[in-house]
């Protein structure tokens, strides 16, 4: 995906102010209609259309009629939020060249003033194919909307919660610097994906050193889930670091087992091809320590002594809270799902296409009135503690007793704008009407059309580096 960090440059606060509107509405909005985004940002002088027509272009907003009139943020507009937010906590002041394209991911290099480079990651959660969503079936069924960036930022979170405490463990883990919306900071792993590693000079040592991290993540009462050699890195002394962790999962898990023997296989079935290894000699001492292993070498997930609660305990510490853990959860397990049977073929494609079109799409009903204005002389970025995470758009944001919580720069009024609700029933009639009756659309005072086609896709990779 293009991130033309450029344009970031160049936009204003008012700018700024929009898009933070937009994301504020979609907590409450799949889509955000036009006169919400208008109410929230609350303008001095008015402007938001001319400011929207402008996020337009630089497809930072997406404008969508398809069943009412609204706006929802892109990728590239969450990421530009992200990016800027941590810009002005100091965390970085340039984004440079891409590192990599994970499955559901893109890593940039960024910088500090001083020049340190450190490893940028956005999560990009829906973006794989029909494929995916196929095997994401099953959670989106069960609910009448859902929201990519929300589950794009517990992702993030969630990598950044087990990156802290791996850490902390000892594990050979990036460092975690922060995180923010679906944007995690690391530092800078030396070397390269083993993958991409052709020979070595100890590969036993390695396989060794490989197969005890599995078996001293499963003490710890964790199962990395997705852990092969596109997410081992290794630098030219042959030390390992694990990257890539938020689908990790707890050893209660009722899969944990099969979760755990898949690991193990995919590094066996990885030194076997590539190094031309044979086993039994190798896994005896793992790591230093005697582990039981079955007849092929392989070490046994029932004899680790684990500690259950790790897992928890870390994601609580970190903010995670139950709910947020149950519905990544739910999403986790499609995605888990979808590894172990990534060789199913497409068959069924237009029905989950229509899946997601459906999913995409809040049901108009559900459309409502959020009181929500930004406080009008405050920045639009609420300032945040270094080193932790901020919540993101949420289709769910309100606590149970209805309350907000907000960045102290953010005031939630609750006036009674009877103007307001007048105008946004007019918009639900019309939207109610649009879906019953088929794909008719109607143009609201906005008229401003995404005219780039769909989201701001591209393979291209960027190649710069802009500071501000
Ligand atoms: P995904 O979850 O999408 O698979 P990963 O975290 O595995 O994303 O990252 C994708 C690729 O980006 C990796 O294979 C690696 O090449 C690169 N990468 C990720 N994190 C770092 C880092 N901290 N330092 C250097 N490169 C990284
Ligand atoms: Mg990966």
């Amino acid at each position: 995906m293009k991130l033309d960090v450029d344009v970031l440059r160049y936009l204003t606060k008012e700018d700024f102010r929009v898009l933070t509107a937009v994301e504020m509405g979609m907590r409450n909005h799949e889509i955000v209609p036009a006169e919400l985004v208008e109410r929230i940002a609350a303008l001095k002088h008015g402007g938001t259309y001319k400011v929207m027509k402008n996020l337009l272009k630089h497809k930072l907003l997406h404008h969508d009629a398809s069943k009412y009139d609204g706006f929802r943020l892109t990728y590239l507009g969450y990421d530009f939020l992200a990016i800027k937010t941590l810009v002005n906590r100091g965390v970085f002041s340039a984004v440079g060249r891409q590192l990599g394209v994970g499955k559901e991911s893109d890593i940039f290099e960024v910088a500090t003033e001083d020049g340190t480079v450190m490893a940028m990651k956005l999560h990009r959660l829906g973006r794989t194919s029909f494929r995916a969503v196929k095997s994401k079936r099953d959670y989106l069924k069960h609910r009448s909307s859902f929201n990519w960036l929300y589950l794009s930022h517990l992702a993030a979170l969630r990598e950044f919660s087990f990156m802290k405490a791996l850490e902390e463990h000892g594990f050979p883990v990036p460092n975690a610097v922060d995180c923010n919306r679906h944007c995690v900071i690391m530092s800078l792993v030396p070397g390269y994906p083993l993958v991409q590693v052709k020979q070595l000079e100890n590969p036993e040592i390695v396989f060794n050193t490989i197969i005890g991290l599995v078996v001293r993540l499963t003490e710890h009462g964790l199962i990395h889930c997705d852990f092969n050699e596109f997410n081992i890195m290794i630098d030219d002394d042959e030390k390992i670091t694990m990257i890539d962790f938020p689908q990790m999962v707890s050893v209660s898990h009722r899969n944990a087992q099969m979760y755990f023997d898949r690991d193990v296989e995919c590094v066996f079935k990885f030194f076997s091809k590539r190094f031309n290894m044979s086993f039994h000699e190798c896994t005896a001492d793992i790591d230093g320590t005697a582990v039981d292993t079955d007849d092929s070498g392989r070490p046994s997930f029932t004899s680790i002594a684990k500690d259950t609660g790790f897992l928890d305990k870390e994601l609580s510490a970190s903010g995670f809270t139950r709910k947020d853990q149950e519905e990544i959860a739910k999403f986790i397990e499609g995605g888990i799902k979808k590894v172990a049977s990534s060789d199913d073929e497409d068959t069924e494609d237009d029905e989950h296409i229509s899946v997601l079109n459906e999913a995409n799409t809040m049901g108009v009903d559900s459309l409502h009135v959020a009181d929500q204005t930004l406080q009008h002389d405050e920045q639009v970025e609420p300032e945040g503690n270094v080193r932790t995470c901020e919540a993101g758009p949420s289709s769910e944001p309100e606590n149970e007793d209805g309350s907000n919580e907000e960045g102290d720069n953010e005031t939630v009024t609750n006036d009674n704008d009877a103007e307001l609700e007048k105008r946004l029933n007019k918009v639900r009639r019309r939207a109610v009407t649009a879906a019953r009756g088929g794909r008719k659309t109607f143009a609201s005072r906005n008229t401003y059309k995404d005219k780039g086609g769909k989201s701001s896709n591209s393979s291209k990779i960027q190649r710069q580096l802009s500071s501000w």
